[in-house]
This record gives C-alpha cells, sequence and structure tokens, in this order.
C-alpha cells in the first residue's frame, strides 16, 4: 500500500531517508534549496518548489535544519500549508523548540490537514541503514496512519503523547547525547596524554559502566571504529551548529520550566566556542580534537 510522499530537506540525514522509502517502492517527490540536492537522489522526482513537491501528496516529510526554517517552509508565502492537499498528514522529522511544532500543528488543523512532530535518533549511521528511531508528538490515529511508512525508514516509532512531546523527547535525549560526547572525548584525551591505547580503552569502557553510544558507536577517535566522522576527517554527520542548536534548545526550555541543567549549560559553551573555532562545518564529535589541540603532545 505505497503511498505518494513528498520529502523536502536533502541534507545528511534527509538525502539517506529518501533514498530508503524510494528503496522500499514509494514514489516520492524531493525538494531542497540547492539545486543538486534535488537532484542527487536516484529514482526520485526532484521538484522545483514547494507547490510542486507538495501537490498530490498524502504525507509530506520535512528533514530541516531548525525551527525558523521549518515554519518558514510551512507557514511562509508559497509554503507547504497553502498547497497541503485536505487529510494529508505533513510530518516533521527535524529538531525543532516544541513550541515551535504546537504553532505549526495549529495552523496545519485550520487548514484541514494533520501534523506529527517526528524527529528522530540514531545519526547518519541509522538513517542510512533505515534504523532510525522516531518519537513522535500528536493524535493517536494520524500517527497509526503513518507508522509503517515511518518504519520505512527506522526501526521504532514511539508515540511521546500530544504534539510537541517528541520534540520534548529528542530534546533529552540530545541533552544526554551532547554532555555524554564531551565526557568520552575528555577521557580518550586524559588516555592519549597518559599513554594508554585508546583502543584498548575503548574496548575496556565499553565492557565497563563508562559504555555509551558516543564510546561504542560513534567513536570521536579517529581510526577506533571504520565508517564514522572521527575516521574521515569528521566529514559528514552531525555538525557542530545542530548540536548546540540542541543544547540551546534545551537551555531555553529549562530556563522557562525553572529545571536546573548545569551540564546542558556547559557543554552548549563547548560547541558555541567549536562553531567559533574552526569547527562549525564538522560532526560534533570533533570535540575530541577541538580538547587535544592542534601541536598537544
Ligand atoms: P543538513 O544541514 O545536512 O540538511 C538540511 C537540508 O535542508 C540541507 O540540504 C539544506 O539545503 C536544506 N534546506 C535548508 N533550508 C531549506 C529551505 N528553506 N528549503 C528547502 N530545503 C532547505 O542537516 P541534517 O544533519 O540532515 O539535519 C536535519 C535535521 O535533523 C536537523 O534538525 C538536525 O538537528 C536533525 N538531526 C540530525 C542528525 C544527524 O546526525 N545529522 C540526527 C538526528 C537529527
Amino acid at each position: 500500500n505505497a503511498s505518494k510522499i513528498s520529502f523536502i530537506g536533502l541534507g545528511q540525514m534527509g538525502s539517506k531517508m529518501a533514498r530508503n522509502l524510494i528503496k522500499k517502492g514509494n514514489t516520492v517527490k524531493v525538494f531542497d534549496v540547492i539545486p543538486e540536492a534535488r537532484n542527487s537522489i536516484e529514482g526520485a522526482q526532484p521538484c522545483d518548489s514547494l507547490q510542486q513537491v507538495v501537490e498530490g501528496c498524502d504525507v509530506i516529510i520535512t528533514m530541516l535544519p531548525n525551527g525558523r526554517i521549518v515554519k518558514e517552509i510551512t507557514l511562509g508565502q508559497r509554503g507547504v500549508l497553502e498547497h497541503l492537499e485536505k487529510g494529508a498528514v505533513l510530518v516533521d522529522c527535524s529538531t525543532i523548540e516544541h513550541q515551535c511544532a504546537v504553532d505549526v500543528n495549529e495552523a496545519v488543523l485550520k487548514r484541514g490537514g494533520k501534523f506529527l512532530d517526528a524527529p528522530v535518533s540514531g545519526g547518519i549511521t541509522g538513517a542510512e541503514a533505515g534504523t532510525l528511531t522516531f518519537m513522535v508528538g500528536g493524535d493517536e490515529t494520524t500517527v497509526k496512519t503513518v507508522e509503517p511508512t515511518l518504519l520505512q525508514m527506522g526501526q521504532k516509532v514511539y508515540h511521546c503523547g500530544q504534539t510537541g512531546s517528541g520534540q520534548i523527547a529528542k530534546m533529552c535525549n540530545n541533552l544526554i547525547l551532547g554532555v555524554t560526547m564531551i565526557g568520552t572525548c575528555e577521557a580518550m584525551n586524559l588516555a592519549r596524554k597518559l599513554g594508554l591505547d585508546q583502543k584498548k580503552l575503548t574496548e575496556i569502557v565499553n565492557a565497563s559502566t563508562g559504555k555509551s553510544w558516543s564510546s561504542e558507536i560513534y567513536n570521536p577517535v579517529p581510526g577506533i571504529l571504520p565508517n564514522v566522522p572521527s575516521s574521515n576527517g569528521y566529514k559528514g554527520g552531525f555538525a557542530v551548529p545542530l548540536m548546540a542548536k540542541d543544547l540551546g534548545i534545551a537551555d531555553s526550555a529549562a530556563l522557562a520550566c525553572g529545571a536546573a541543567v548545569p551540564l546542558t549549560a556547559a557543554a552548549l559553551q563547548i560547541y558555541r566556542m567549536m562553531q567559533n573555532h574552526g569547527f562549525e562545518q564538522k560532526d560534533f564529535s570533533s570535540v575530541y580534537e577541538f580538547l587535544k589541540g592542534k601541536n598537544s603532545k
């Protein structure tokens, strides 16, 4: 029962997610502001405008950098909403402020459509392998309708509750990830300075209580794992400014509700400093390189 799907935002994550939908036999129309990105998805129908990409589709998926762009694309002039078919579902997989998801949902409902916030976890490796975890906010019936499509790009779909709750779950997950990555990098750099082999330390940590996704699946030290950004000059992956954005979202949300987040605040400042010191294009695991310094012994 293949759907007619529209996919908007073909970056590190979106390009791989769209490819998996095509592999599963769906008709997929694609759009990105960058023309080369539109034409890079084999088997998709590249579109030149939001109107063209949205028309005739029952599911519209967005995978965009931030909340400002999601709002611009959906609510702006000649945006997605102007062309949304009645009953169509807009599924935003970007990581954005939960209030932003609530605002977009309201506008979509007024227009006669449905909206889900459905941010993902699993990184570019998960996007490529089709093993992402989706954290979904919205009404149960709509979640059930879209679940089979999400499972073509991922392995797990969690219905978190009402609109915005998927974003809250994602924000909390990335708070843990952002902090844990820094801890892993600190330990790896300390081991290096003290002459302990980092491969050996990784093996030990992964069999001990210090184990995390950062040590096991996405190790930040070059040469320990194949096919991760650290072994490829920190190219691709999850860029430093995106991690800073996610920790900024968590920091602001905590400020608004009075939760104490001391490590989130410190981690946010570390990624922001990296952004201003030549790391803005690199994967966030390059915090290892940042701590190590250029000429460090
Ligand atoms: P990216 O920057 O690689 O991709 C974003 C894409 O959106 C780009 O191709 C860009 O050209 C396009 N875009 C920007 N403005 C646009 C517009 N106005 N119209 C159409 N297209 C536009 O980012 P990414 O790494 O793919 O991440 C996308 C989202 O997913 C972010 O919210 C990020 O936080 C989240 N995320 C990323 C990862 C990861 O590992 N990279 C993992 C989970 C979640």
